[in-house]
């Protein structure tokens, strides 16, 4: 009996050592994804513990032709060959430390976005968003700030690149207009950042021009909130130099695309993009 413990023991061992052989002498970074309900799901990372919330319902795909240009219509039929690409609109929330971070905050409910409604079947209130960061001043992005002109997020202090707030500053389109207004719905929480400062909980906010000019992405442990470095994943992957017209500065674009697929690549980080498919985390690229 005793020895027959010992071999299952000395196989135990051996097939802990084969697995960590295998992923490179590293724990599994992340746990299995659970789904919380309908459009929220849960994973662990290390001591982080992400949520991802779905804006849109059901599934979302993007057509071809907004990845287009001015040229290479051939080259995204032949890799995209279904016409569409899946896509979605995500939000995301890491915790750690007993503190909640919200990246980025969907369309809002006005725009028929469905944040508010997923975070409050899985039980979290808006109240309880300690720190709420934005990537960018997109309406997808930046819309569910506010509801009525108020601020949706009583409690949490609010960190928004100073390079984006001063770029929709100096615009004067009604897009800009409604940005500015979601950001002075926040008062004294509103707070301005420059790349290098530090933020709260080790947040560490990286500039990824051309998508909008103040662009940013975040990395926090071993997770990396892509924001919108790419829109149609699937499609974009497989050739980085292919923009979607949303992009503002297409040079730039591609520029911190590829910068940043090998930051996430060298350093073996789990991405998180606002409009990757499904729950929109992806484990490695
Ligand atoms: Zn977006």
């Amino acid at each position: 009996m005793k020895r027959l413990k010992t071999v299952r023991l000395a196989a135990a061992v051996a097939a802990m050592t084969f697995a960590l052989a295998c992923s490179g002498g590293q724990r599994r970074a992340v746990s299995q994804t659970t789904s919380l309900t309908e459009g929220v799901t849960t994973m662990a990372i290390d001591s982080l513990t992400l949520i991802t919330i779905k804006d849109n319902e059901g599934d979302k795909r993007m057509p071809n032709k907004l990845f287009y240009g001015d040229s290479d219509s051939a080259k995204v039929e032949r890799l995209s060959p279904e016409g569409s690409v899946p896509s979605s609109v995500s939000c995301f929330i890491v915790e750690t430390g007993g503190k909640k971070i919200l990246f980025d905050t969907g369309n809002g409910t006005a725009r028929g976005g469905k944040m508010l409604e997923h975070l409050k079947a899985a039980g979290i209130s808006p109240e309880d968003i300690d720190f709420l960061v934005i990537t960018h001043f997109h309406g997808d992005h930046i819309g569910g700030m506010t509801l009525d002109g108020k601020a949706v997020f009583t409690k949490a202090e609010v960190y928004v690149p100073d390079k984006e707030y001063a770029s929709w500053l100096a615009m004067s389109s009604r897009n800009a207009r409604n940005a500015m207004h979601a950001m002075s719905a926040y008062g004294s929480r509103l707070h301005r950042f420059n790349y290098g400062e530090p933020l709260p909980l080790g947040i560490k906010a990286m500039p990824a021009p051309g998508h909008t000019p103040g662009h940013t992405v975040y990395r926090i442990g071993r997770l990396f909130i892509a924001g919108d470095l790419m829109h149609g994943f699937d499609l974009q992957i497989k050739d980085l130099d292919i923009c979607p017209d949303y992009d503002m500065d297409r040079e730039q674009a591609v520029e911190s695309r590829r910068k940043y697929i090998e930051y996430v690549r060298q350093n073996k980080l789990i991405v998180a993009g606002m409009h990757f498919p499904g729950n929109g985390v992806k484990e490695a690229l």
